[in-house]
This record gives structure tokens, sequence and C-alpha cells, in this order.
């Protein structure tokens, strides 16, 4: 079905020699050009000739956003300074931002990837992309950006922010597909329905980066804009930046591409494989990145692999949606809640609207409680306060076997932003 930006490998059963080619000469380039890598793969008791089939990746020891910090600003950096034609940037975890070189193989491997992901979302060469995401040192932009080129469509580079100019293009050069965030998306929607434009605009997909989004703020775009698909696009600036994945047409997860990288998910204590369908955190080992390699990186997001045959046809393997990042993980008396679980919770709930928060705090008997807030649907069924906060408890309760305090509030009471939006706060003393 990929017929301009296909994998290599033609199959499932082809994939295991690509990656373990990928692998070996991962690990050979990594110990040859990097300082870094030399020693940590040394400790560990590795040299390139040991890599011999996939299951070598166990013996492989981890990397980290701390050795980004450790090492920066070039940290892991494997190719000289003159084969080097790029750096992005992201924020880091420990104040210092992360810094990522690129070589020109690394840049036209990261078109390509995101490339395939035009090609699977279905654009052709008449559509006209309107990017409505950060330009500079993030990947964002100018990844969706000479990708779109690169794929033959027209790229209307926009940048975030500023609805106004954003609807005014929309409208005057009918954009066909918009690159976004969930909350920019949910954003431009909601003016969008406020102004009453829809019918003046011919947008028919979204492809929403940098964010989880819930199922009932699609359902907002879908009805607000009349778009007729939405797209997840996955990625981080460790690997490239977004273009890695996206989700499925079926609505069955998020198809990888294990031609450039191997994806394990890993029991975030035990480091160990968790088992089939569980949670656990991605960590990734790149292929044929030059710049920086990445064996075995944390990258601290947490997903479960789907296993099986999709129903689209497509056999590149699938992961879930980002259910959150380990960071973010909440222990609310013994439980562990990630924060996408309370978004496929509020998903099934009927009368509400796509935004929540979730608190967390010390009651003054010296329990612990947890406060969802919900806004009530904006042009939705009008269902009794008390039935949506029943079912919204009972379904906290079944999955989380805690139960929480429900409050509803007025559609649009709850603050939106162009970029992530917080919805989990924890204002618990430790
Ligand atoms: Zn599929």
């Amino acid at each position: 079905m990929l017929k301009r930006f296909p994998p290599k490998p033609a199959s499932l059963a082809e994939l295991a020699d690509y990656q373990v080619a990928g692998l070996k000469w991962t690990v050979s380039h990594a110990f040859n050009n990097s300082p870094f890598y030399r020693d940590r793969l040394t400790a560990a008791g590795i040299t390139p000739d040991l890599i011999t089939s996939l299951d070598d990746l166990r013996r492989l020891p981890f990397t980290s956003a701390d050795d980004l910090a450790a090492g920066y600003p070039f940290a892991l950096r494997a190719a000289p300074f003159a084969d080097l034609v790029r750096i992005h940037a992201s924020s880091g975890t420990t104040g210092k931002r992360k810094v990522l070189c690129y070589t020109q193989k690394d840049l036209d491997d990261w078109q390509n990837m995101f490339a395939r992901c035009y090609e699977m979302a279905g654009l052709t060469r008449e559509d006209r992309v309107q990017i409505a995401v950060g330009y500079g040192l993030w990947t964002a932009g100018v990844g969706f950006q000479q990708a779109c080129e690169k794929f033959g469509a027209l790229a209307i580079p926009v940048g975030p922010g500023n609805l106004e100019l954003q609807i005014t293009f929309l409208q005057d050069l009918q954009s066909t597909v918009f690159c976004c965030t969930a909350s920019m998306g949910l954003l431009l929607a909601e003016e969008v329905n406020r102004l009453g434009l829809k019918s003046t605009l011919n947008v028919k997909k979204i492809i929403m980066g940098a964010e989880r989004s819930s199922p009932a703020m699609l359902e907002t775009m879908r009805e607000f804009l009349g778009v007729e698909e939405i797209y997840d696009i996955t990625g981080l600036t460790e690997l490239y930046g977004p273009g890695t994945g996206l989700s499925c047409r079926c609505n069955t997860g998020i198809h990888y591409w294990p031609d450039y990288y191997i994806l394990e998910v890993l029991d975030p204590e035990t480091l160990e494989p968790v088992a089939p369908g569980e949670v656990g955190e991605m960590v990734y080992t790149s292929l044929h990145k030059e710049g920086v390699p990445f064996i075995r990186y944390r990258s601290r997001d947490l997903t479960r692999l789907i296993d099986g045959e999709c129903p689209c046809g497509c056999w590149l393997p699938r992961h879930d949606r980002i259910l959150g990042r380990s960071d973010d993980v909440v222990i609310f008396r013994g439980v562990n809640i990630y924060p996408g679980q309370i978004d496929e919770i509020l998903t099934r709930v009927s009368g509400i609207g796509s935004e929540y928060q979730v608190l967390f705090d010390h009651g003054s008997d010296g329990r612990d409680y947890m406060l969802i807030r919900v806004e009530r649907a904006c042009n939705g069924e009008a269902l009794p306060d008390e039935q949506v906060a029943k079912k919204i408890s009972s379904g906290v309760k079944h999955t989380l076997l805690v139960s929480p305090q429900v409050e509803l509030l007025d559609y649009g009471t709850l603050p939106r932003s162009e970029r992530k939006t917080k919805r989990i706060f924890d204002n618990r003393k430790f």
C-alpha cells in the first residue's frame, strides 16, 4: 500500500535481518566514533563483533536524557563537525536543553520517514498543508515542512498561534490539511464554531503531533471543522523529530517505522520487557542515525505494543497511543494513575466536553483525595449533573479502583492554550 516511501524490508519476515544489520552498524559506528559510547559499551563488556542477532540488543547498556545533560552540548556525538549540517534542541529535564546534531543523511532519512506519514494519511500532491506548529530550534515546523515538500504537496508554513491568521489562510488558500498540536486544533475548532465559519473552510485532514489527545477533543474538531480524518503523528527530538509513526486510519493504534528504529517496551523498574499488551516505557535504538545514534534510549513515554494483523492491511508494527510519561504517573492510594487512563474513562461518558482537570490533594481528615473537574458538553445532550458525575465516578472506580470526587463546570470555563494544556495537578506535599 505504501508505494512512494515504503520500508526496504517488504514484510515482517524480512524485517529481522534488516534490523540486525542496522543494529550491527549502529553499535560499530557508535563504538568507533563516539568516546561516550566507546566507554559505555566497553564498561558493559561489549565490542561490535559480539552483536550477531536481535537478542544481543538486551545485552546493550541503556542511555537516557541524563547522558544528554551530562555531555551537553554535543552529547553522544558520533560524526565529525565537518559532516554535521544542523542542530535541533528541546527542553531538557534538568534545565539544560537537549541538543541533537544531524548529518545530511540523518535529515534525508527523517524526511523519508515523515513523507511516509503523509503517504499513509492518504495525502496527494494536490493537498495544501497548513503548518501551525513551532519553528526554530524545535523539530516540529521544519520537519512538517521539508517532508511536505519532499512528498510534493504545497506547504503553507504559518507557524504556531495566531488564530486569526490561521483562519484567514484556511479560508483564502483553502488549505486541505492542518498540522497542529491537539490543544491548537481544539482552539481553532471552537473559534471557527463561534464565528460560524465551518462552511467556508476546506480542511479534510488534521495531523496532530507533540501532545496526547482525547477522543472527545477529536470529536469536537470533527464536528466544528467538518474534517474527515484526524491523525496522530509520533516522534521525539532524540529520534530525529516528529514523523516516526502515524495513527492507523482504522483507529487501531499507531504504526511505527521499524526499518529506522527498534522499539522495546520495558517495565521502568526492572527494565525487562513487559507482558504483551501491558503498559511499559518506550525504549529506542536507532538503526541508521549518524550524528547522534541512540542505543536503548529511555524515553520515559509509556505505551503498550499491539499484537496481530491490522485491519488496514499494513504489516508495519503498532503501539498504542502514548499513555503518559513515567515521570507523570501519579501514585494515589497505592495505585499508579497515568493521565491517558483518565482520557480513556472520560471518553466513554456522554454529556461532557473535552476539557478536564484532575487534582490530587490532602483532605482535612488527613486522607488524600482526587477531584475530577469536567466541563459540561457544549451543545450535546443535557444530562443531570448527578447522573454524569456518577458515571465518571463509577468509571474511575472500575478502571483504577479508587473513588474520585467529581465537579461539573460550565462549558468553556477551564483554561485552553495553544501549546500543551496541563491537566493533572498533584498538590500533595511529600
Ligand atoms: Zn493499520
